[in-house]
């Protein structure tokens, strides 16, 4: 069986990017199931800094066919509508996964599956994985979760340090001309949360964030209020739907013990007023990476994101502006920060 320093489980932005700032003298195995992961595909003004900061450019290949300027906020239940600035990079989300992950160095041993089951002894982790059919196993000093909102490194190690879930569902539709670009929808009746219409070249993208509790009633139930809204999305052409984290307080935040990493969403960084996640994902894989320079690892990669708690924080304080009917709905009448027409 093979033993690593590293067993870094899940290939998105923050396995990616944790594996490509690991000291090269370390050993690495990276388990990464290559599912699409449910996503809005927005690069945030946060995660282009992260990549200007560090004079990386994206290739036009991942970009996806419109850009965004403005975001629509429509509220259907008190049938209010206003316009703000948004300067989102719209991305092809499994494009840009593969991607980041050719910044995995190569000696970092990829393995294509899903892992099922870790467990502790006294020389180490085993991790089995499935892989093509077959079960196998590897062995590593640490463990890094890199494996989103429903990691099962956090539910193995962690189970008693719960964080608000909620069960996303998006379906694919054929572009149409009269649906906004990006319109982030609110509706009280269907989701406490907000739904969100994203175009993308041929397509465009409906999706929301809803209680576990009969989401998909809640879900179909939200589509035939924007129809009758006067949004026509049409035929599905396909539905997936994963796990939201959305961290209630910065106490939900947990990053893990001296041996055990939690790094992205898997860890609770994720902003709960726009469920962002991308920009705090691949700081938080960078972070734990360079962690490993120090003597007390656990001890400075917390250090580290402490800012990104921080910022979650002040998120936090925005939320009820966004979430709680009344306070929204005097927002959006006060016009603050909106385009003037
Ligand atoms: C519907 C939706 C829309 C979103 N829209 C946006 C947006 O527009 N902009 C933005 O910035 N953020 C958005 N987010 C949040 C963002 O997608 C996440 O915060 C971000 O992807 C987290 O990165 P990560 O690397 O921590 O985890 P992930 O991107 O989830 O990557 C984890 C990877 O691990 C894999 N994995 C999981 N379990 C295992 C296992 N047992 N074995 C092997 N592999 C495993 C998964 O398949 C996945 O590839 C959205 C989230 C959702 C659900």
């Amino acid at each position: 069986m093979r033993k690593f320093d590293f067993i870094i489980i899940g290939g998105g932005p923050a396995g990616s990017v944790f594996a490509a700032n690991l000291n090269p003298d370390y050993s690495a195995c990276m388990i990464y199931s290559d599912m699409p992961k449910p996503c809005g595909g927005l690069l945030s003004e946060d995660a282009q800094d992260y990549f200007a900061k560090r004079n990386i450019t994206l290739p036009k290949e991942i970009l996806a066919d419109l850009q965004i300027s403005r975001v629509d906020t429509i509220d259907i239940e008190q049938n209010l509508s206003r316009v703000y600035k948004r300067t989102y990079l719209n991305i092809d989300r499994i494009r840009f996964d593969e991607w980041l992950r050719g910044f995995v160095p190569e000696k970092t041993v990829k393995i294509k599956g899903i892992a099922t089951k870790i467990t502790e002894s006294s020389d180490g982790f085993s991790v089995t994985y499935f892989c093509n059919g077959i079960n196998g196993t590897v062995c590593g000093k640490y463990i890094i979760g890199a494996d989103g909102g429903n990691s099962i490194v956090r539910k193995t190690f962690f189970p008693e340090i719960k964080i608000r879930r909620y069960i996303s569902i998006q379906q694919f539709f054929k572009v149409n001309p009269d649906v906004p670009g990006y319109a982030c929808i609110f509706d009280e009746k269907s989701t406490e949360c907000c739904a969100w219409i994203i175009k993308k070249g041929e397509n465009m993208i409906f999706g929301g964030a809803f209680e576990p509790k009969d989401c998909r009633k809640n879900f179909e139930q939200l589509k035939l209020r924007i129809e009758a809204y006067g949004i026509h999305l049409g035929e599905p052409i396909k539905t997936e739907a994963c796990m939201l984290t959305r961290p209630k307080y910065t106490g939900q935040i947990f990053s893990g013990n001296e041996k055990v990493f939690l790094l992205g969403e898997a860890a609770g960084f994720v902003s709960p007023s726009s469920f962002e996640g991308i920009s705090r994902a691949m700081y938080s894989g960078e972070y734990a990476a360079k962690a490993f320079d120090s003597d007390n690892s656990q001890k400075t990669y917390k250090k580290s994101t402490a800012w990104l708690r921080f910022k979650i924080m002040l998120k936090l304080m925005k939320s009820p502006f966004m979430y709680r009917p009344l306070l929204r709905k005097a927002v959006m009448l006060s016009g603050i920060t909106a385009v003037k027409k």
